[in-house]
């Protein structure tokens, strides 16, 4: 039959990854409260907390045990599981029931609730970039897209190649059947720049469930490339001689009351909103990178040639900028935010580009003049590393209060500490350039 035995309860962490745990069905609708310990929020990529102290420093001991409560309307199956089993992402809560401040989710759940005491909801559609490459098992090898039609820099490259994708039909079938199992949006699948390199694009929605979708997409795409003897991966920067993987965001804002977009006005022109809104995403654009390049691979992707923004520069249909505003009637105009790469926790970085939004229509933040022409020809403006990013952001006070001051501590200890881990690597550029030469 087809009777649920396993429940997986799923806690999305701060990279994103689903974490939590696999229960028996019947187990599961006894127990009264299940339980988490509030430390898998400052694990980093690597496993590790960034150090005793800071935890001892920034979390609470009165709440190192979060109460995880199932979200009702994520109910879905697990289709490649061996038994009937269902997923359900959960919410953190302390014993008292209030959100605990660093789970990602929660987080989302604040800015959107900022939107709805001024009588708007966010309306977004997330684009995701990923690569499909031949299974790698050691670190130190370069990746290799998978034998085939998908073309390489040195040979034809493959956007929009129908074929090429066909090639990688029966995943790809796979892929649409899981979706499809998890009521996953999917609108299209077109073949990038790169090769072997894909985009999905979802249809537009409600921020957290669109999120969701994101979150859920991701380990769709890596569970059926592996059943496929390949790999998928949403690293920002895979490849040296390869485009990087953006998420990129199309938003707009409903208003409550009159279910119309607050970015036009009632004679179809843009509102202030509009340009306010705009001004927002530029101003705290610096202070947000770390949301947005969360790694320190993210970096590598942003620069010149690869249709990746450089600097806070908006404009009418120009894939140069990280803010585009694609041609569009009234009731569907909106702003493509254009610097998440890929490998970004949609639930942070989502929160983080309507946050800095927000705060430009709170501050009636007007927008640079759009640019004409290739915004690469301007100047690199954007922080480097994530270290210079949190510079800006420590000194964004509005945006940290908007975010969380707590969420932003422990965010900014786990991403600090990965990046220090990264510091300490001699890297093979270094021997091959600087044993015999210096
Ligand atoms: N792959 C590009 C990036 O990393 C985006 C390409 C596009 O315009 O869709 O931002
Ligand atoms: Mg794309
Ligand atoms: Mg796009």
């Amino acid at each position: 039959s087809n009777r649920i035995t396993e429940i997986e309860c799923l806690v999305p962490d701060i990279a994103g990854i689903a974490r939590g745990k696999i229960t028996p069905a019947k187990k599961y609708l006894r127990e009264e409260s299940i339980r988490l310990p509030e430390s898998l929020f400052g694990q980093t990529v690597t496993g590790d907390w960034p150090e005793d102290d800071v935890y001892e420093k920034i979390v609470d001991p009165a709440e190192r045990d979060m109460h995880v409560a199932p979200d009702p309307g994520t109910v879905r199956f697990v289709p490649w599981a061996h038994e009937p089993t269902a997923q359900i992402i959960h919410d953190c809560y302390y014993q008292d029931m209030t959100p605990v401040p660093y789970a990602p989710r929660q987080l989302l759940k604040r800015v959107l609730q900022a939107y709805e005491e001024e009588g708007w909801r966010p309306v977004v559609a997330p684009e995701l970039e990923f690569f499909l490459t031949e299974v790698n098992k050691d670190p130190d090898n370069p990746l290799e897209p998978p034998t085939g039609r998908s073309g390489r820099k040195e040979t034809a490259r493959k956007s929009f190649g129908i074929d090429a994708v066909n090639e990688f039909d029966p995943l790809f079938e796979q892929m649409y059947d899981f979706c499809e199992a998890q009521e996953l949006e999917i609108d299209t699948l077109i073949h990038e720049e790169g090769a072997a390199q894909m985009e999905i694009n979802f249809q537009h929605g409600d921020a957290l469930d669109l999120c969701d979708q994101v979150f859920l997409f991701k380990r769709t795409v890596r569970e059926t490339a592996i059943l496929h003897k390949c790999y998928a991966t949403f690293m920002a920067k895979p490849m040296e001689e390869e485009p990087g993987s953006a998420m990129h965001v199309h938003q707009s804002v409903i208003s409550l009351k009159s279910q119309q977009n607050i970015f036009t006005n009632e004679d179809g022109s843009p509102s202030d909103r509009f340009r306010w809104f705009i001004g927002g995403q530029q101003k705290y654009l610096n202070a947000a990178i770390p949301f947005f390049a969360p790694n320190v691979n993210s970096y590598r992707r942003l620069a010149p040639g690869y249709s990746a923004p450089i600097n806070s520069h908006w404009a009418e249909d120009n894939r140069t900028v990280g803010l585009r505003v694609p041609g569009s009637d009234g009731a569907n105009r909106r702003i493509e935010h254009r610097v998440s790469g890929a490998d970004v926790n949609p639930y942070i970085a989502v929160a983080a580009m309507l946050a800095t939004g927000l705060l430009g229509i709170r501050e009636q933040v007007e927008p640079s003049a759009a640019i004409e022409g290739s915004a690469h020809h301007l100047p690199h403006a954007l922080p480097r590393t994530i270290e210079e990013g949190f510079r800006y952001l420590d000194a964004c006070e509005s945006l940290v209060e908007l975010m969380h001051p707590r969420f932003v501590e422990l965010y900014k200890a786990v991403k600090m500490a990965e990046h220090a881990e990264f510091q300490q690597v001699i890297s093979s550029w270094e021997r091959e350039f600087l044993l015999l030469n210096v």
